[in-house]
Parts: structure tokens; sequence; C-alpha cells
């Protein structure tokens, strides 16, 4: 295994992570008895950094991972969770839920532990309930070891968060079709020029950019000299970069931990040869004109005065047409443009303006395109959709407050969010 090191704690992280979020799960729920052994396995392969969250697996990914490293594994490893800031009303609520986790995670201390899902206002309304007075303390306490940020808004915002606190290390969203989307490669490079280590999540877009994969793309990918997957070209691209420490994977069968664990054995920082960058460069291109909008994402057109996050809804509309309509792409849709983790920005809030028409170098017709994108993702019964989950998200945060510490363990089943 390849380790990176943490530059502000020295910490040896293995480059790939278990993300908890995908477990092997049988009739409905985590199959236990796979799941551990899968876990142990990887352990002993020598991963060290385990991410989960209140949300992953309907609540009950932070109890597995707790059973799952008893019997001397929790010492081998960094544990990883997060605060899940759509659950907080009061400043109490932070200090209750890290203590329902650590009940949870059979543990007295989280090693790395984030607010989940930072976007522009989220992080304004979290600092106002306190959450900067909240992670000091929990660190001075030992509760938490170092203090992060799981993000999905926009560069602009990306940069204030990493401003405003003094950050351990933060997990953004990135690989070979993300370079400018969200916190892109310019946030990868803002954050760890402060020495923030960066942890990597949907290294494969949710597995999209592996598996059943359109025949074109299949082509390019054959052209390589080394033959590989397109699992490991997309990890062996992001490891490239010296700034990421981990990257994380939602792993769920023996074979994909093996795999994963020969690319990150191999897979040094700037070993790619420029024929293989190039590759990548035409799958990247090969995806792009597949896709409905020719978007790049520079965010010439933002912000929009009514609220549309522009990009950030092209790259949905793209992601649902490139990868066949899978219903998921609706989901993540009212999840990160409804307003119920980040920030709303849904197409049906364009007023037709007309001012971003004006600044986008692409000359997309945006006004127009929003109009498919809201016709695709939102229809009638949107607004219901959204006061349903809103209703959810709110419901288990207030589980999470009350179960608060040594209450009994009970997993709930609300769940809402599934990203790793
Ligand atoms: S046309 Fe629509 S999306 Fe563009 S700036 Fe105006 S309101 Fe925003
Ligand atoms: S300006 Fe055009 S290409 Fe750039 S992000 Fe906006 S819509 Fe996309």
């Amino acid at each position: 295994m390849q380790y990176r090191k943490v530059p502000k704690n020295g910490d040896e992280l293995s480059v790939l992570g278990f993300g908890c979020m995908r477990l092997p799960q049988k009739n409905g729920r985590i199959n236990e008895e796979e799941a551990t052994k899968q876990i142990r396995y990887a352990i002993d392969l020598g991963i060290n950094y385990f991410d989960t969250a209140v949300p992953y697996h309907m609540g009950a990914s932070e109890p597995f991972l707790g059973r799952a490293l008893s019997d001397g594994y929790r010492e081998k490893v960094k544990i990883a969770t997060k605060l899940p800031h759509w659950s907080v009303k009061k400043r109490e609520d932070m200090d209750k839920i890290l203590s329902s986790q650590l009940d949870k995670l059979q543990t007295d201390h989280i090693d790395y532990y984030l607010v989940h899902s930072l976007a522009g206002e989220s992080w304004e309304s979290m600092k106002k309930l306190g959450v900067a007075e909240f992670l000091n303390s929990a660190k001075k306490e030992k509760r938490i070891i170092n203090a992060g940020f799981s993000f999905h808004g926009n560069i602009e915002a990306f940069k204030k968060i990493i401003d405003e606190y003094p950050w351990d290390f933060c997990q953004i969203q990135y690989n070979f079709l993300d370079e400018k989307n969200q916190a892109g490669t310019e946030g990868l490079l803002y954050a760890a020029g402060k020495d923030i280590a960066v942890i990597i999540m949907e290294p494969l877009r949710g597995g999209n950019l592996a598996g059943e994969i359109p025949d074109e793309i299949s082509k390019v990918w054959n052209e390589a000299e080394v033959k590989r997957t397109p699992a490991e070209w997309s990890l062996r691209w992001i490891l490239n970069k010296p700034e990421v420490t981990v990257v994380l994977s939602g792993m769920n069968e023996i074979s994909q931990i093996d795999e994963n664990v020969k690319t990150a054995k191999e897979a040094y920082p700037d070993s790619m040869t420029e024929n293989e960058l190039l590759l990548v460069e035409k799958v990247k291109e090969r995806y792009e004109k597949i896709m409905k909008v020719g978007c790049t994402g520079c965010r010439y057109c933002m912000p929009c005065p009514f609220g549309v996050d522009i990009p950030e809804c092209f790259s949905n509309y793209n992601n649902y047409y490139m990868f066949g309509k899978k219903p998921m792409e609706k989901f993540h849709y009212i999840i990160r443009l409804g307003g119920i983790l980040g920030d709303q920005g849904y197409a049906g809030l364009c007023r037709n303006c007309g001012k971003c028409k004006k600044a986008c170098p692409q000359n997309l017709d945006i006004p127009v395109l929003l109009k498919d994108v809201s016709k695709t993702f939102e229809g009638r019964t949107f607004g219901f959709k959204l006061a349903l989950f809103k209703a959810l998200a709110s419901l288990q945060g207030r589980i999470s407050a009350r179960k608060g510490k040594n209450a009994p363990e009970k997993e709930n089943t609300e769940n809402f969010e599934n990203h790793g």
C-alpha cells in the first residue's frame, strides 16, 4: 500500500480509503458478515482510512463500522465521520450528535471529523450556530482529532470556507470529468497550497465511469498500450496528482478491493506518461461530446440574480443522459439543487432575465436549456418532493439530536442522501 502524509499532523494515510456508503447488502440491509469480512480484509491489505456518515445506509453505516472494527481493528485505522449540518438547529445539537456518533462507532474519538456537505449558505448558517467553537472545543477535549469539511458548492464558496477556519483536511468530489466542476482542480491546488489534506470522493462519479460504459468510450480506452479497466484509469489519474492525500472508494466486493489496492500500490504521484494523460484527455473529450449541453463549467455565467446554479444544473442534466437516464440522477438533482444539503439552485428558479446568456463563452442559450432541465427533473410534483425530503431531513435531525450520549442504540431508517 502507498501512504501519503497529512501535512498538519504527519499521519500516514493509505492513498485508498474505504467509503462505507455502498457496503454489500442482503434483503435491503447491510450484509453484516460479508461487509465485516471485506472491511477486515481491506485493513489486512493496508487500508487505514474508513469514511462513514450519519445518513449512509439509512443510519446503519456508523453502528456497523463500530462493530466491524472490534477485535483490535479499531486501533489499526483512522475513522472519518461527519456532522450532518441539516440536522443542526442550535449549538447544543452539535455536541449531542457527536456523542451519539462516538457511541455508535464504539470509540472515544473520531480521527477525522467533517462538517458534512457544505456549500455557501450552509457554511454561513453553521458559522452563526457556532460550528468553529464546537470544532475547537471537541478538538481540545480530544473527542475529535482533526477537523474538516466535505464540499459540494462552487469554487468561490470553497475558497471562502478554506480561508475562514484552520482546517486540517477537506473532502471534495473530483475525477477527470470534474476538473472544473465544484471545487475542481483549482480547489484541490488551493487547499493543498495551505497544507490542508485533500480527500477525494466520487472518483468514479458514483460508479458511472466504470462498469457498463458507452462503447465509444471503451474504444478509446482500448487504444492504450497497457490495458487497464476504466476504474483503474480513473483512480490512476487522480493519484497522479501529488496534492491528493486519499481517494475514497465505496467498495463492496473482494475483487474490487483487490483491484483498487493493486492500483493504489502502483499509482505514485506524477507517474503517468504523457501518452497516458493524453488518452484520459481523449476519453474526457469523448464524454463531453455525448453530453447534452456543451457546458464546460467555467462559471462565467454566475452568479445568477435569482439563485440558479447554472453549471450544476447542466452537470446533472448531462450525467442523466450520459449514463443512461438513471433515476439516481433525479434524486441527486433534488438533494443538490433543491436546497436539502447545499444551496437551492434548481433550473425552475430561472426568470429569463438573459444576464447569463451574454456571459457564456460557449454561446449556450442558457434560459432555453434550463427549461429542458426543469422539464426533465422537476415536473408538477417537484414542490411536493422538496417538501417531503426536507421533512425527512428534519426528522432525521431530531432523531440524531435526541439520541445524545449513552442513548440506546437503534438504527434509524430515514435516508435522503447517499454520497461519498
Ligand atoms: S436567464 Fe435565468 S439563469 Fe440566466 S441569469 Fe437570468 S434568471 Fe439566472
Ligand atoms: S458560462 Fe456557459 S459554459 Fe460556462 S458554466 Fe455557464 S453555461 Fe457553462
